[in-house]
């Protein structure tokens, strides 16, 4: 971590050109080590190289049994490896924003939002000269910016989906990927999206567990517990419209219906 004081600084300072407050969109200033807004005051630091812009209170890095949110995500990895199965929609997962990130000229600055542990970064610093990883949890970005292939270029953040601490149009795209279903309000989760199309000036991938998915109908239809996390696709599509956006291609992980659905949104000029 002291090996490289520089170059992290220059990255981070490269990011706090493009922040606002989250809270009310001020611009901020660098007092010392720590970003402070200027209209109200609000102070964010920058500790171990990741921008702190996320409201820590309630569950700053421990889940309810203990287990601190990097272990379960790490965790979860190992529970991947072991299953064929999450591999393989892993897999799929990694040509989908492959996939996407080849149909985009090369971007200035790329947002992996919910990015656990870096799981997209290497195709998205390949198609960025600036990539930002950044998820509600500190240490689960410091993680993923310790493994990404070329850290110099990679700028950590940690922030509150439906806050996003970006001025409008400041970034080229977003990544959103098995998110927002985990965002416990319907009011959340469409304020996430919302931020993302704000954010970003062409375009937005974005997953979403689909209400009318054929395994979310048959669990609802035989009584089974369920993600209340979903969302349908017409709201989708509609807050693509508010935003002057349009969604250029869907796919799901299996053809035979999966509840994740993934849309590539484009802003048109
Ligand atoms: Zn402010």
């Amino acid at each position: 971590m002291s090996e490289a004081p520089r170059i992290v600084d220059s990255t981070i300072r490269q990011l706090a050109d493009i922040l606002v407050c989250p809270a009310c969109h001020g611009a901020l200033e660098w007092i010392e080590e720590t970003l402070q807004c200027a209209p109200c005051r609000r102070q964010y630091p920058v500790r171990e190289g990741v921008v702190l812009m996320a409201d820590a209170g309630d569950d700053e890095g421990a889940t309810r049994d203990g287990e601190s949110i990097l272990e379960r995500h790490l965790r979860q990895e190992r529970a991947a490896v072991e299953s064929g199965r999450r591999i393989r929609r892993l897999r799929r997962e990694l040509h989908i924003v492959t996939d996407a990130l080849c149909e985009q000229p090369v971007s200035e600055s790329l947002l992996a939002l919910g990015c656990r542990g870096g799981r997209f970064s290497s195709p998205m610093q390949s198609a960025a000269r600036l990539l930002i990883e950044a998820d509600r949890h500190p240490e689960v970005v410091r993680y993923a910016v310790q493994r990404a292939m070329n850290p110099s270029r990679v700028a950590a953040l940690a922030c509150l989906p439906e806050q996003l601490p970006f001025r409008d149009d400041s970034i080229d795209g977003a990544v959103c990927v098995r998110l927002s279903h985990r965002i416990e309000s319907d009011s959340r989760r469409e304020a996430t999206l919302h931020e993302l199309l704000r954010v970003a000036s062409r375009f937005v991938l974005f997953s979403f567990s689909d209400t009318v998915s054929l395994p979310n109908l048959s669990r609802r239809i035989r009584a089974r517990p369920i993600n209340e996390g979903t969302m349908r696709f017409a709201a989708v599509t509609d807050i693509g419209a508010a935003h002057g956006a349009v969604i250029t291609h869907r796919e799901t992980v299996s053809p035979l219906g999966s509840r994740q659905h993934y849309v590539v949104m484009e802003k048109k000029p």
